[in-house]
């Protein structure tokens, strides 16, 4: 018996907002699992949430996403996974989900505006990458600040490049940066790393790479593009200016879960835990992407946890016997 089977059901609010599978998000995963899962014949919805596209939206050109030998522009690339989804029969509604309710059968998915009823729910909300905070980061995004070395590294050819942050993301992506940068300057707020050892000791002895340590910055400069940063030493207060082509934010990222803490097991930092495959805690609530993946954070995996947990909920709701 299915542990649906034991909750709550509810009357269906509305039989055309009856859906086999909700998909909130609208990235990468978002999209591949609705052309899989339409492709299919489930009757499927995708809520893109804010930025219709995501992260990919506001990057310029993508050349490592496979089938495009000569790269494709990130709104481009998503535009067409857009159209691909609703080419099999995927509706899309650009807006945002404001609460989920896993407790009821069928789950309950509220926007702004409406209520929609999912048999399953992916989530593929996908993940923010942490932001400084400081005066021209915003400005600069996009022109010379990029939170994605393997996306962005190969534009910065020749150029001095900083990188913010101490942990491996920040190692790992400095060490990348090396091919192409004339140097690579690691600014950190301490005077310790907190990267696995093995990436530190890659990182030190790569001539191509110096450590200012007991920085921050508090400033980036520039016309069109970049140009400069101002760092603050925090032991002492001073500051000085640095010239840099391109600066390279890798302090962390942030899932977007906040909709569904208290409703699913998140670990601590806020990702979405799997149980089984594609499983979350919930059952019939599935998750693919940068909402539980730390690790690869990249295009073409999102994309492959779409195209899994796409596969994975038509398993379940064909194995599942459903009230109505
Ligand atoms: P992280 O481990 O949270 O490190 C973030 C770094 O940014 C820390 O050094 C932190 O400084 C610094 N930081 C945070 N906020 C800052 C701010 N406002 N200003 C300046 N610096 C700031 O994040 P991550 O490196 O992205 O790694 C995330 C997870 O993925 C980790 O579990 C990591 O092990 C994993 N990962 C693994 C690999 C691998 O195994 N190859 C590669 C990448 C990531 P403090 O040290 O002072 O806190």
């Amino acid at each position: 018996m299915s542990k649906n089977s034991n909750q709550d059901s509810h009357d269906t609010l509305d039989v055309k907002n009856l859906y086999d599978v909700i998909i909130i998000g609208s990235g990468p995963a978002g999209y591949t699992a609705g052309v899989y899962s339409s492709r299919a014949k489930l009757k499927t919805l995708i809520i893109s949430g804010s930025l219709p596209g995501g992260q990919l939206m506001t990057t310029s050109e993508v050349e490592n996403y496979p089938g495009f030998p000569n790269g494709i522009f990130g709104p481009e690339l998503m535009m067409n996974m857009r159209q691909q989804a609703e080419r099999f029969g995927t509706t899309i509604i650009d807006d945002e989900v404001l609460k989920v309710d896993f407790k009821k059968y069928p789950f309950i998915i509220s926007t702004h505006s409406e209520s929609y009823e999912g048999k399953a729910v992916l989530l593929c909300t996908g993940a923010s990458p942490r932001k400084l905070g400081i005066f021209g980061e915003q400005d600069f995004a996009g022109r010379g600040v990029s939170y994605c070395a393997t996306c962005d590294g190969p534009f910065f050819k020749g150029e001095e490049i900083a990188v913010i942050g101490g942990g491996d993301t920040a190692i790992e992506e400095a060490t990348f940066l090396t091919k192409f940068g004339k140097s690579v300057k690691i600014i950190h707020r301490r005077d310790f790393l907190r990267a696995s050892k093995i990436l530190q000791e890659k990182a030190f002895e790569n001539s191509k790479i110096q450590f200012i340590w007991n920085h921050v910055v508090i400033k980036i400069s520039g016309n069109k593009k970049i140009e400069s940063i101002d760092i603050k030493d925090i032991s002492t207060g001073k500051s000085q200016n640095l010239a840099v082509g391109g600066l390279f934010v890798a302090i962390g990222h942030e899932p977007n879960t906040s909709i569904f803490k208290d409703h699913l097991e998140l670990d601590e930092r806020g990702y979405v835990v799997l149980k089984e495959n594609t499983r979350t805690s919930v059952e019939g609530v599935f998750a693919a992407g940068d909402v539980h993946d730390y690790r690869y954070r990249q295009a073409i995996t999102a994309a492959g946890f779409g195209c899994m947990a796409a596969l994975d909920v038509e398993k379940w709701l064909s194995e599942k016997k459903f009230r109505k």
